[in-house]
């Protein structure tokens, strides 16, 4: 814990963390100590951890990335971070994110952007993490936590960890509880960590899964030993490729990493299939439809009455008004600007409802798919990491990054994105998993 608070110290041109916690951290360092020496030692016993600052920690000031929340110190932990800590882990600080997670780059950010610990070969330009997770993926990388927890809507997690080479998985709709996790889009958010092994992202989601009767969309199923499928053969497994991923203007090197992950595959004994998933090109339109209504909704709380930031004000709806203005960002007003307009009484059915059924349809073909194969296997992002400031003004170029993840979060299936090696210019890039609803275990054992 100390060597992992002194590496953060010395990071901090990253701006990987919001807020540092090194005192807490040595409190709970010596706590799980005493626990191990009266022999009650828990699976994740001293392991220091990074907490995305969209996890309610109590005592502890969570912000979002948002200036909205300035200030707000929950009174209750999150169910994922509680499990943690009942496991023995110790935690160094909150992590930055895109405000109300909503963005791939972590610019969208209150509290500024994250650098990347990478650079590309002979060029100093500061390069994004990826986001929404970027400090949680930057600060696993760069070796400043052990690990970290992560948020998913659409892509969340396994962008950043392709970004940054490091491991991130997106686990089954409702395997991971959401409470006390700050709401962006409640029927896509998922929990999930960010390692730098495919065992350590096994032992950190299989702490942070199990039903919890505070969500209602948890599910209410055992949770497997998730470390014990690290390493199993995967001999005569059926792995499908989707012909629909190969996307107009795909770089050479992404189709390249996706031939040596069906390589790869191959060697181990799968089988690979090509598969159709017909409905593939109207998952970014419909997500970015499905997202901002939710986010609409969940962020009308923010009136600058219950929590953080209140704007000087004359008046109630003067309050609102000017508190939100002030509070929120400009990626943040665009979704709510979306939202509210998709579900207004004369768009909802030409929009809400009609990416519903789009929803539906996506995720018809994978259970269509997964009637031929075991698991997929895709590119996790359309590139490698692009440079700060890159499609900060082009919210479309911006969006057009998640187009191979949200699929797997409109169908609320399991997605992991492995390490897979460097691009010509020396940066990672990840290969995505994609399993059966709450198949996690193949996906560690074939990302392992
Ligand atoms: N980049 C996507 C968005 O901005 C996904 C974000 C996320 O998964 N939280 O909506």
């Amino acid at each position: 814990t100390r060597a992992h608070i002194d590496a953060v110290e010395a990071a901090r041109p990253l701006n990987a963390y919001i807020l540092e916690t090194p005192e807490k951290a040595l409190d709970m360092a010596r706590a799980s100590d005493a626990r191990r020496k009266a022999g009650e030692a828990g699976a994740l016993d001293g392991a220091p951890l990074g907490i995305k600052d969209l996890f309610c920690t109590n005592g502890v000031t969570t912000t979002a990335g948002s200036r909205i929340l300035g200030g707000f110190t929950p009174t209750y932990e999150s169910t994922v971070t509680s499990q943690l800590w009942r496991d023995g882990a110790v935690m160094l600080g909150k992590l930055n994110l895109d405000e109300f997670a909503m963005g791939s780059s972590n610019e969208t950010s209150a509290y500024g952007p994250v650098v990347s610990p990478w650079r590309r070969n002979g060029d100093a330009s500061p390069l994004t993490p990826g986001g929404s997770s970027g400090g949680s993926a930057a600060a696993v990388a760069a070796g400043l936590c052990l690990g970290a927890t992560a948020t998913d809507t659409g892509g969340s997690i396994r962008q950043p960890a392709a970004f940054t080479g490091t491991v991130g998985i997106k686990p089954t709709y409702g395997r991971c509880s959401r409470w006390g996790v700050v709401a962006f889009a409640s029927s896509l958010d998922q929990a999930g960590p960010i390692a730098r092994t495919v065992e350590d992202a096994a032992l950190l989601l299989q702490s942070m899964s199990g039903h919890d009767p505070k969500d209602s969309t948890s599910l209410d199923v055992e949770v497997p030993d998730f470390a014990a499928f690290v390493g199993r053969s995967v001999k005569g497994l059926r792995i499908g490729v989707p012909k629909e991923y190969r996307v107009d203007g795909m770089p050479a090197e992404i189709e390249a990493l996706w031939e040596q992950g069906i390589a790869w595959l191959r060697e181990a004994g799968c089988e690979i299939v090509e598969v159709s998933l017909p409905h593939t090109r109207y998952a970014l339109p419909a997500y970015y439809i499905v997202a901002p209504a939710e986010a609409s909704s969940n962020l009308a709380r923010y009136d600058g009455m219950r929590y953080g930031l209140r704007a000087d004000a004359t008046s109630l709806t003067d309050t609102y008004e000017k508190s939100r203005a002030e509070g929120f960002g400009e990626e943040v007003k665009r979704r709510i600007l979306i939202g509210t307009y998709v579900l207004s009484a004369g768009y909802y059915d030409a929009y809400y409802l009609r990416a519903l059924k789009v929803r539906r349809r996506i995720a018809d073909d994978f259970t269509e798919a997964f009637g031929k194969v075991d698991a997929l296997l895709t590119p996790t992002a359309p590139s490698a990491a692009f440079a700060l400031g890159e499609n900060a003004d082009d919210p479309v170029a911006m969006y057009l990054n998640d187009i191979f993840t949200v699929t797997v979060n409109l169908a609320g299936l399991p997605g992991m994105s492995v390490p897979a090696g460097l691009d010509a210019r020396g940066l990672p890039l990840g290969l995505q998993l994609i399993g059966r609803p709450l198949d996690e275990g193949l996906l560690f054992s074939l990302g392992g």
